[in-house]
């Protein structure tokens, strides 16, 4: 009889090749639930009401400086903080336009990868435009972000430190028109957060939670953008979270979108929609449908038409975002008398429109612009 090993059981004899895992960033307080943070704090030997504290500081005052956590003993405070606010973005530079309302923020992460994120303050709120990952793996051809390719997934703080980075830019009158706060979230800049579900997700309960647990933002402030990978958005749907998401369809007829949004050859528009159309069902949230208008590519009334007529009669709303010039793209904005006639025929299957008032594109900060050089 022969012996049969478990699968995966060292075979005797057999060298192993054991693949040393890749750094990580170190963990943080905001990667952790809060009975995480208890364990992780009772871990330290201190008590686990301490990690309230410690939410406290970092969610409600924004605070990771040991000297002014004077609530905590000063034996405790260094400990404490160096086991969980290790440092994960250092900013490398800042770009402003429009006044100042405007700021584009590098960062270097602990292992140089570098991102951005992008603050924009309106009169009447504020939106944090965060990166999901260094770089991205979808190659969208018209995207300056697609064109280097994916270095890797951002963890749950890595994204949460950049809403936490902004909040703080605000609450210290940084940004004109006096202290602000962050009202609205949108995983629009750097990388696909779907294929980073996990972190994303982490990153969205931190920042819905209501203090001391995560930062208190509105669900309904926050909204995920995707190429549209199909059973992510099935699962999204199912978290129980009304964030709204935001769907990059840029062409309603494969044949283009397999150019555009190359993930399409894996799942076609006609399932990108399905899904919306689930997640609609599922949280009655209005989905929004995102459309760079290229000229002469994709904007032509007939593909409008064809639009208007799948998505007609749903719970959506279609974003046209002019094309924000990339480097190396032959490719531009449509002209302006395409871009109205494009919006006359989607209204006409009484679908509602706008077109985005793109921000920070003389700072390369603008939709699809974000390359994170230094
Ligand atoms: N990967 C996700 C998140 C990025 S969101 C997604 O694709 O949805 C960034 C948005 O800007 C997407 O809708 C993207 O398609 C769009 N975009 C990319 N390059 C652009 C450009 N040059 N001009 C205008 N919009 C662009």
């Amino acid at each position: 009889m022969s012996t049969v090993s478990p699968p995966g059981a060292p075979v005797p004899g057999q060298l192993t090749f054991v693949a040393r895992p890749r750094a990580k960033p170190a963990r943080h307080l905001a990667d952790l639930t809060m009975a995480e943070r208890r364990a992780a704090v009772a871990e330290l030997g201190e008590k686990p009401f301490r990690a309230d504290q410690l939410s406290r500081h970092y969610f409600e005052k924004l605070n990771s400086d040991p000297s002014l956590m004077t609530d905590l003993p000063a034996a405790a405070r260094e400990k404490l903080t160096t086991a969980l606010f290790p440092p994960l973005l250092t900013s490398v530079r800042e770009m402003t336009a429009d006044g100042g309302t405007t700021r584009k923020m590098l960062w270097r992460l602990f292992d140089g990868a570098l991102v951005e994120s992008v603050l924009m303050r309106y009169t009447d709120r504020t939106t944090m435009c965060v990166s999901s990952q260094a770089g991205c793996g979808m190659n969208c051809p018209f995207c300056a972000t697609g064109q280097a390719g994916l270095t890797r997934n951002m963890t749950t703080a890595e994204i949460v430190e950049q809403v936490v980075a902004g909040a703080r830019a605000l609450a210290a009158g940084d940004v004109p028109g006096g202290p602000g706060r962050v009202n609205n979230v949108v995983f629009m800049g750097m990388g696909e957060p779907l294929a980073n579900y996990k972190a994303v997700i982490g990153a969205v309960r931190r920042m819905v939670d209501p203090a001391p647990d995560g930062l208190g933002i509105s669900a309904r402030g926050i909204t995920v953008s995707t190429v549209g990978l199909v059973p992510a958005i099935g699962k999204l749907a199912d978290e129980g979270l009304p964030v709204t998401l935001a769907v990059s369809l840029h062409a309603p007829d494969d044949e283009l979108r397999d150019t555009l949004v190359p993930i399409n050859t894996r799942w076609k528009v006609a399932e990108v929609l399905d899904a919306a159309w689930e997640y609609t069902a599922k949280t009655k949230r209005r989905v929004s449908i995102e459309y760079a208008l290229i000229k002469d590519i994709n904007d032509q009334e007939w593909r409008a038409d064809l639009l208007g007529r799948l998505i007609k009669n749903q719970l959506v709303h279609v974003n046209l975002i002019p094309l924000n010039p990339t480097p190396g793209s032959k490719w531009t904005a449509s002209r302006p008398e395409d871009e109205r006639a494009f919006v006359r025929r989607l209204e006409s299957h009484g679908v509602a429109v706008t077109v985005r008032d793109t921000r920070g594109r003389e700072i390369d900060g603008a939709c699809g612009q974000l390359a994170a050089a230094e």
